[in-house]
C-alpha cells in the first residue's frame, strides 16, 4: 500500500462523502498522473483542516492506495510519497505465572474499560468493580439533578459505567503519540462510532453516542467471559507483607484475587483516602484551576474559519498564555456547541466541566480557561493536600452561590473591573440546575484570578472578541487532573504487589484516549508475566 500525504482541496467543494472521494481521485490525476484506473481502493488515513490562511480554507489529506503497480507509482519518487506502514497493536501474553483467581478491574471509565477490553480479548476473563451505576440509569439521575438540583451521591456526572468521559465532549484528541490509539479508535469505531474518528486529527463523539458505543463495549466485554458489577465500591484492599490479597466491595463482600488493575479516576476521593491510609507511595501532584468561559459559537467559528465557516463543523480553540509572574493560563478541554456543566462528585461543592452533544449544535462555545497550581500552592506536605485544597474551593463556591448547586458566575466586563454582574447580556449561560452572580475572586486564589485577567486580555487579541463583556465566567473548574500520583515500579505495579494504578487518577494520563492507552499499556506490562 503506498501514502500520499499533503493532498490539499478547498472546503467548500468537499460537500459529501462520495464528492470527496472522486475529488481525491481527480486531484491524484491532476496532480501525480495517478489515474482512478491504477487504483484498486483509496481510503483516507488523515485528514485535517489548515485555517492559517483566511481567504482560503483548505483539508489537508494523507490517503493509502492499493495500487495495481505500486513500484511504478513509487519509482516517480514524488516527495510526500511512501509504502504506508500502520503499526498493528497485537499484544501477546508471553508471562508464565498462573493466575490464582479472575484478574480484577476497578472503575470502568476509559482505563478501565481498554483494560478490561484487552484483558478478555486475550481469554483473562475480567471482573470489573465500578462503583457507580450503568450509563442509562446514570443519565436519568443526572438530568434529573440538573433540573432539579436534589444532588444523588451514588449517581454522578464522575461515577458510573464510563467513568468521567461519558458525559463528556468525547473529543478523542490527545498529546501523547502511541499507536495503541489506532486501536482504541477502531474498538470504538466497531461499537458504534463514526469511521471519521479513525482518520479526522481532531475527532469528536459527543456524549449522546459515546453512551451508547460504552454499552456495546460492556457487551463484548461480557460475551467473551468477563463480569461487569455495577454499584461495587471497593472499600478496602486486604493486603499481607505487601502484597494484594482481596478487595472488598460496599463494605461487605470479599473477592479474592492476586491482580487487580486500578483505573479510579481522579475523583476518587474516599478511595485515594483508603490506598493512602493501606501505605500506597502516593505523591502530590500539579495540577490547574480556574474557571469556564462561554462565547457564542459563531463568534469562535468567524474568528477561525472566516467566511468559510459555513461549510464545516463548529470550530474550536487553543490558547495559552505564560505571565510575567511565573504563572501560565492556558484554555482546556474546548467544547464547540457544547453546555456547561455541574460535574461535583461531592456533596456540598461545585465543579464546572464542559460537554456536547455529537452535533455540536449547542448556541454556545465554552472552554475552561485555567491558571497552573503547584504543590507549593497546597501549603502542606501531605501527599493528599492538592485533593483538600480542591475541595476547599469546590465547597466555598458552592456556599458563595447559595448552597443549591447553583453555579457563580461573572460577565467578563465586571470579572475584569472585579465587580459583581446585575444581568445577562447577549450570551445565555448554560449551566444546570442555576446561576447566582457573584465576585469569582471571593472564592479563587488572586493569583489564579490576576492571571486570568492578563490571559483574557492576550487571548482577545488572537481571537477578536473573546474578552467581550458579556461572555460568561462560571467558577469553578478544579478537576482539570489528578492532584496526586500512585507511584508505579518499572513493570507497572504499585509498591502493594499485585496492583497496577491505571489512568488519569493515578496521574499518569489525561484524557479520554490517554487514559486508555494507558490502561492497554497496563494490560501489556501484566501478560509479560501473568498467563490467563
Ligand atoms: C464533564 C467532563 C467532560 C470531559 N470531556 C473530555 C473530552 O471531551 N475529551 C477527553 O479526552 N477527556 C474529557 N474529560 C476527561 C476524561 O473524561 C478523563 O480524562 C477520563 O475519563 C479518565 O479516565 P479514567 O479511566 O482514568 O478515570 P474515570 O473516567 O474517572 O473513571 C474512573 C471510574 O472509577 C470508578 N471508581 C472510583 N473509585 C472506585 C472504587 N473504589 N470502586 C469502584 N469503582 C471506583 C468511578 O466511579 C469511575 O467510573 C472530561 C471529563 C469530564 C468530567
Amino acid at each position: 500500500m503506498i501514502r500520499l500525504t499533503e493532498l490539499k482541496l478547498p472546503v467548500q467543494l468537499v460537500t459529501d462523502d462520495n464528492k470527496e472521494i472522486e475529488l481525491l481521485y481527480q486531484h491524484l490525476n491532476d496532480k501525480y498522473k495517478i489515474k482512478k484506473s491504477d487504483v484498486i481502493e483509496l481510503s483516507i488515513f488523515k485528514k485535517a483542516i489548515d485555517a492559517r490562511k483566511k481567504h482560503q480554507v483548505i483539508y489537508v489529506y494523507s490517503v493509502d492506495l492499493v495500487c495495481r503497480d505500486e513500484q511504478k507509482i513509487l519509482s516517480r519518487k514524488y516527495p510526500n510519497c511512501s509504502i504506508a506502514t500502520t503499526p498493528n497493536f497485537n499484544p501477546t501474553i508471553t508471562g508464565d505465572l498462573k493466575l490464582k483467581h479472575r484478574p480484577v478491574v476497578i472503575g470502568f471509565g476509559p482505563s478501565g474499560i481498554f483494560a478490561s477490553l484487552l484483558l478478555a480479548r486475550l481469554g483473562y476473563k475480567p471482573i470489573v468493580l465500578e462503583r457507580g451505576l450503568d450509563a442509562d440509569t446514570r443519565t436519568k439521575n443526572v438530568e434529573e439533578f440538573w433540573q432539579t438540583g436534589n444532588y444523588n451521591e451514588s449517581s454522578t456526572i464522575l461515577f458510573g459505567e464510563g467513568g468521567a468521559g461519558t458525559f463528556s465532549d468525547g473529543k478523542l484528541t490527545t498529546l501523547i503519540n502511541d499507536f495503541r490509539c489506532h486501536y482504541v479508535l477502531e474498538a470504538l469505531h466497531k461499537h458504534g462510532a463514526p469511521k471519521e474518528i479513525l482518520y479526522n486529527n481532531k475527532p469528536h463523539v459527543g456524549t449522546d453516542v459515546l453512551k451508547e458505543i460504552i454499552k456495546n463495549i460492556r457487551k463484548e466485554i461480557i460475551s467473551l467471559g468477563g463480569e461487569v458489577r455495577f454499584n461495587s465500591f471497593v472499600t478496602d484492599f486486604n493486603i499481607e507483607h505487601n502484597v494484594l490479597k482481596s478487595l472488598v466491595v460496599n463494605h461487605k463482600d470479599v473477592i479474592l484475587t492476586d491482580l487487580c488493575l486500578m483505573g479510579i479516576g481522579h475523583s476518587a476521593r474516599e478511595t485515594f483516602e483508603t490506598i493512602y491510609q493501606k501505605g500506597f507511595n502516593i505523591e502530590q501532584k500539579a495540577f490547574s484551576l480556574g474557571v469556564r468561559i462561554e462565547h457564542p459559537q459563531s463568534l469562535i467559528n468567524q474568528s477561525q474559519y472566516g467566511d468559510f465557516a459555513q461549510y464545516l463543523e463548529p470550530a474550536a480553540y487553543k490558547l495559552s498564555y505564560q505571565s510575567k509572574t511565573g504563572r501560565s493560563a492556558y484554555s482546556f478541554c474546548m467544547c464547540p456547541g457544547g453546555y456547561v456543566m455541574c460535574a461535583t462528585s461531592e456533596e456540598g461543592g461545585v465543579v464546572t466541566n464542559g460537554m456536547s452533544e455529537s452535533k455540536r449544535d449547542g448556541d454556545n462555545a465554552n472552554a475552561a480557561l485555567l491558571v497552573n497550581v503547584l504543590p507549593k500552592d497546597f501549603h502542606s506536605d501531605h501527599p493528599l493536600a492538592g485533593m483538600y485544597f480542591q475541595r476547599a474551593i469546590e465547597q466555598k463556591a458552592f456556599e458563595v452561590a447559595g448552597k443549591n448547586y447553583y453555579a457563580p458566575i461573572q460577565l467578563v466586563g465586571d470579572f475584569l473591573e472585579d465587580r459583581v454582574s446585575t444581568k445577562i447580556g447577549s450570551v445565555k449561560p448554560t449551566y444546570l440546575p442555576g446561576y447566582r452572580f457573584v465576585k469569582l475572586s471571593d472564592i479563587l486564589p488572586n493569583y489564579v484570578t490576576d492571571t486570568l485577567r492578563e490571559a483574557l486580555i492576550d487571548f482577545d487579541h488572537k481571537i477578536k472578541g473573546f474578552a467581550m463583556a458579556d461572555a460568561i465566567l462560571t467558577g469553578v473548574e478544579t478537576r482539570s487532573s489528578s492532584p496526586i500520583r500512585i507511584l508505579r515500579d518499572d513493570e507497572g505495579m504499585s509498591n502493594i504487589k499485585g496492583i497496577y494504578p491505571m489512568g488519569e487518577g493515578a496521574g499518569y494520563a489525561g484524557g479520554i484516549m490517554s487514559s486508555a492507552v494507558d490502561g492497554l499499556k497496563q494490560v501489556e506490562r501484566l501478560i509479560k508475566v501473568y498467563c490467563s
